[in-house]
């Protein structure tokens, strides 16, 4: 049997339609939420991903701003520009496109606390991340929010699941863990060192794969009918993405299965959207 798969356009569209319905709510209110975007240099994929976060939010009148700063710019001079955002009330979220250029890359925790955390939508701030840990409402990073957000979307149950990961990153792996645990999941979480992987990942009801691995994740590593997530995105040729799971040969025993690309890519986008949404509320003290 074929698994169900997981278009991630169809999720995306949900997801825009409540962010849309929330920033029509808000500005009844006398409201309009605002995302300034720092892009640093003149990396391709980051302005492409920067120009679609742009007409994302002039989609659903979320106003938008890029600040665009040279390649050789200072930590200072980023820092500033932070301390200028966190203090303009018009700006409800404040995002520093990463990565940053090499010359300031060793900075890049510094720059991202310095973020106010109630307009950190990225969720990355010690303080958010702090939250996410305790179970608190917060900025919860885009991407495992959005992947969590597709289950319940699409009638997948998480409550007492098995839920394995591979990949402890702070950005995919550890806000997932945190988050699935919160909604009662018994949760896995594998790494570069976990021996036998495939032992551990065949236990898995829900398998979310973010190790940035093509095709790492074969048929035999999956148990029969689990849910599996691939948020992985590599390139394996100029113009060929493909995720970190074996598509062809897992969706053969999967129950349901995400593609790459077309999957938990484009609902990074429209999470954000729900961020922006969520800081501007927390701003307002409203929750
Ligand atoms: P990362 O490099 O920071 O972390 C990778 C993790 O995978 C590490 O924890 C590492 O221990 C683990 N890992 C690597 N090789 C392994 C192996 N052989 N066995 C078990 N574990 C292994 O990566 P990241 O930032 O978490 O991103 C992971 C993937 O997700 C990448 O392909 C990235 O492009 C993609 N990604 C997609 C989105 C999106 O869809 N919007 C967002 C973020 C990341």
């Amino acid at each position: 049997m074929t698994a169900r798969i997981l278009e991630g356009k169809d999720f995306s569209a949900r997801i825009k339609d409540e962010a849309r319905a929330a920033v029509a709510q808000l500005k009844a209110d006398g409201i309009t939420p605002g995302l300034t975007v720092i892009i640093v240099g003149d990396n391709p994929a980051s302005q492409v991903y920067v120009r679609n976060k742009h007409k994302t939010c002039e989609e659903l009148g979320i106003r938008s701003d890029v600040i665009a700063l040279p390649e050789d710019s200072t930590k200072d001079q980023l820092l500033d520009t932070i301390d200028r955002l966190n203090a303009d009330p018009a700006v409800n979220g404040i995002l520093v496109q990463l990565p940053l250029p090499s010359a300031i890359k060793s900075h890049e925790q510094e720059i991202l606390e310095r973020i106010d955390p109630l307009k950190d939508v990225d969720g990355f701030h010690p303080f958010n991340v702090g939250k996410l840990v305790t179970g608190a409402p917060t900025l919860v990073p885009c991407t495992p929010a959005g992947c969590v957000k597709m289950l319940d979307l699409a009638g997948i149950d998480i409550d007492g699941k098995r839920a394995v990961i591979i990949g402890r990153s702070n950005i995919v792996g550890k806000p997932m863990l945190h988050l699935l645990m919160a909604r009662h999941a018994t949760v896995t979480v594998c790494h570069s060192h976990t021996k036998p992987l495939g032992e551990v990942t065949r236990e898995a009801d829900i398998l979310v794969a973010a190790m940035g691995r093509a095709k790492f994740v074969t048929a035999d590593m999956v148990k029969p009918g689990a849910t599996v997530i691939d948020v992985g995105i590599n390139r394996i040729a100029p113009k060929k993405l493909v995720g970190d799971v074996d598509f062809d040969s897992v969706k053969e025993i999967a129950g349901a299965i995400t593609p790459v690309p077309g999957g938990v890519g484009l609902l990074t986008v429209s999470m954000l959207m729900q961020n922006v949404v969520t800081a501007t509320r927390l701003q307002l003290g409203r929750h």
